[in-house]
């Protein structure tokens, strides 16, 4: 089964206008349209509609990294799926370990956060991932299958979901999963979301892997067959790194 790659990068809490606009012209001339990937930067709330207007005339997408799921209101500090939605954003990060573990987002308000935003017409990238005990405790399955389940009901418009495999231990750190860990993983999610929407849905969705996706690393990962792409943050504030990620991903397409 072939599933265009999907690379995304989050740009975390990071880059002011001045920077973001640097990083972008940068990406404007390393990412040619046509390129067979479907790319995404998710941005600062702050970047989204000046970087929405320095991605017209390419194919990179534009990307939040988070939603509340009220559509109004008395919320201070929050931003709604409508709001988004009207910046043109595409995609939304939801259930980011730095979410889970730094703001203590519990399953209950990551699935209401998936819903807003796919009901709002908008994409999601779904992540899991396990700690490092909890891999060496050999749990990993367990720990992903209930943030699947938690977070993600059969009602759900899973046309426009993409997930995120994005073990904690490997995010920021410079320590990548290997291939094998990366794929064992992945078809494990795969066999869960046929189970969870149908065989149909588990062939087609798209999962990314991400955890300190790097140039040197991104071919080997990108070669996994059950790996359709990646969530990439440190690198993804490189334009040429970010870039070369791509580019990797297509070429693991045309093998
Ligand atoms: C991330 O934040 O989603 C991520 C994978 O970060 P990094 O690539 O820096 O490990």
């Amino acid at each position: 089964m072939s599933r265009r790659p999907f690379v995304a990068g989050n740009w975390k809490m990071n880059c002011t206008l001045v920077e973001a606009r640097e990083l972008m012209s940068g990406l404007r001339k390393l990412v040619q349209p046509g390129i067979p990937v479907d790319v995404a930067v998710c941005t600062p709330f702050t970047l989204l509609y000046p970087m929405g207007r320095e991605l017209d005339g390419t194919d990179i997408k534009l990307g939040a990294q988070n939603c509340y799921f009220e559509s109004k209101g008395a919320f201070t500090g929050e931003t709604s799926a409508a709001m988004l939605k009207a910046a043109n954003v595409e995609y939304v990060i939801i259930g980011h370990s730095e979410r889970r573990q730094i703001f203590g987002e519990s399953g209950d308000l990551l699935r209401s956060k998936v819903k807003a935003c796919l009901d709002g017409g908008m994409s999601v990238i779904y992540c899991v991932g396990e700690l490092l005990e909890q891999r060496d405790a050999g749990s990993t399955t367990d720990v992903i299958g209930r943030q699947l389940a938690e977070g993600l009901g059969d009602d759900l418009d899973h046309g426009r979901l993409t997930i995120a495999y994005e073990p904690v231990w490997a995010i920021g750190t410079g320590r990548t999963a290997t291939p094998d860990q990366a794929q064992e993983v992945h078809a494990f999610i795969r066999e869960r979301m046929a189970g969870l929407f149908g065989a149909d849905a588990g062939n087609t969705m798209r999962i990314q892997y991400g955890g300190s996706v790097k140039p040197g690393n991104a071919a080997e990962l990108m070669a996994c067959p059950d790996v359709d792409g990646a969530l990439v943050g440190g690198a993804s504030l490189v334009a040429e790194d970010f870039a070369s990620i791509i580019l990797a991903s297509a070429a693991a397409v045309s093998r």
